[in-house]
């Protein structure tokens, strides 16, 4: 009986994912290298996160500014540390449109990814920088329940994802998560979160015009194909002490939940696309304008 027990609970043991961050001599959990001997997902050619190079990215017309609905309307909730991240549910219903998305997708959650104490820690990378933070709001189209129901369609996912920079000043609008961190150290606990908004937490809407898109899947097992990446250019700001706090939290094994992330997967056929044709207009405009300039200075005055 012994015996059986304990050769579950090691098999248990095996298939349980983890970050790089938590494989120890100790720990035999899998890291994101061994993912795939798990969920075969998460060894195809759909993968994410990636590396977004900006001058392999082309421009695409149809994505236009996204239409947010609900998403001024403060709600509570509860955060909670799932023993891999903190994530809050959301129940209110926010919706998004538009943006070259073929249908309304609705809020179901959102979560966090991050490093060691301010250090690099988000997902995506750009141009090889890795940023601090990156925030996921999780998605499914209006007509499904469930996130496990939506995984079952390649579009059925829509996530929209943001980079945070370190500023010198703490951002405010944070406090009512950072401040609640503290009562979440523990894997499986939660707290009640108020009077937050989405739109309190991410960028105002005119700078959220620029973005790139590509088809991927979830960032951890099973590594799902089913997700629209939406990853936007402007970071949020957040000071050096709120991005800290995060590394407070402990893992499901008790060590520090640090470094988050899944490294870049690789790109494979995928192409990313970006958003911005106001950025190429304002480009021929410069550029008009220049011309110009230099005509005006050739011609005898
Ligand atoms: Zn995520």
């Amino acid at each position: 009986m012994g015996i059986i027990k304990r050769n579950l609970f090691g098999l248990l043991l095996l298939s349980e994912w983890c970050y790089q961050s938590q494989v120890t001599c100790e720990n035999h959990c899998k890291g994101p290298e061994k993912w795939h001997e798990a969920k075969n997902e998460c060894g195809l050619k759909k993968q994410s996160p990636i590396n977004i190079v900006t001058k392999k990215t082309l421009p695409d017309e149809r994505l236009t500014n996204f239409r947010f609905e609900k998403y001024q309307d403060t709600f509570s909730s509860s955060l909670k540390n799932n023993g891999h991240s903190v994530q809050v549910n959301l129940e209110h219903g926010p919706l998004i449109s538009n943006g070259g998305l073929e249908t309304k997708y609705k809020a179901m959650q959102f979560h966090f990814h991050w490093g060691k104490n301010g250090s690099a820690g988000s997902e995506h990378t750009v141009d090889g920088e890795q940023y601090p933070m990156e925030l996921h709001i999780v998605h499914i189209k209006e007509k499904y329940s469930t996130v496990s129901e939506a995984l079952g369609d390649p579009t059925g996912v829509a996530v929209l994802g943001f980079f945070y920079e370190e500023s010198s000043s703490p951002n405010r609008k944070y406090d009512p998560i950072i401040t609640s961190l503290k009562n979440i150290i523990k894997n499986g606990t939660s707290t009640p979160i108020s009077d937050v908004s989405l739109a309190s937490l991410i960028l105002l809407e005119k700078n959220m015009t620029s973005y790139y898109r590509y088809s991927g899947s979830l960032t951890t097992p099973n590594c799902a194909e089913s997700v629209v990446w939406t990853v936007f250019k402007h970071t949020i700001p957040l000071g050096k002490t709120q991005l800290s706090t995060f590394s407070t939290l402990k893992f499901s094994d008790g060590t520090p939940m640090v470094n988050t992330f899944r490294p870049v997967q690789p790109l494979y056929q995928r192409q990313v696309y970006r958003s911005g044709s106001c950025i190429t207009l304002a480009s021929v405009v410069l550029l008009t304008a220049s011309l110009l300039v230099s005509v005006r200075l050739l011609l005898p005055s």
